[in-house]
This record gives C-alpha cells, sequence and structure tokens, in this order.
C-alpha cells in the first residue's frame, strides 16, 4: 500500500485522498515536504524497529 513517510522521526502515515504529500491525520502540515517521502510497506504487520506507524493514521497499531 502507499505510505507517507516522515524521514526525520521514520513514520508512517497514511497519505490523504486529495494530496499525496499530506497525510491522513495532518500531523506533517508542519513538516518540510523535503523530508516527507511516499515509498510503500505492506503494512502495519509488516512493521520494523525502524519503522513507526501513527497510531491515528492505523487504528490496528493503536491498541495501547
Ligand atoms: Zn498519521
Amino acid at each position: 500500500m502507499r505510505v507517507v513517510l516522515n524521514e526525520s522521526t521514520k513514520t508512517i502515515h497514511k497519505p490523504a485522498r486529495s494530496n499525496g504529500q499530506s497525510t491522513a491525520c495532518g500531523a506533517l502540515r508542519h513538516v518540510s515536504p523535503a523530508r516527507i517521502r511516499e515509498t510503500t510497506r505492506t503494512g502495519p504487520d509488516a512493521a520494523t524497529d525502524d519503522d513507526t506507524y501513527c497510531g491515528r493514521c492505523f487504528d490496528a497499531v493503536s491498541g495501547y
């Protein structure tokens, strides 16, 4: 699936439907576009230590 990666914090967000540079939760509104990269991930189940999935974008990983 398509995701949006904040390269400075290694946090993965869901892309907003209308604009690939922003996220569904709006967390990256104040982050420089130079630090935001569109990429692909299998999903939260495939998260590695380097990847933090945004709890607001991915309800599946917000179980705490
Ligand atoms: Zn998010």
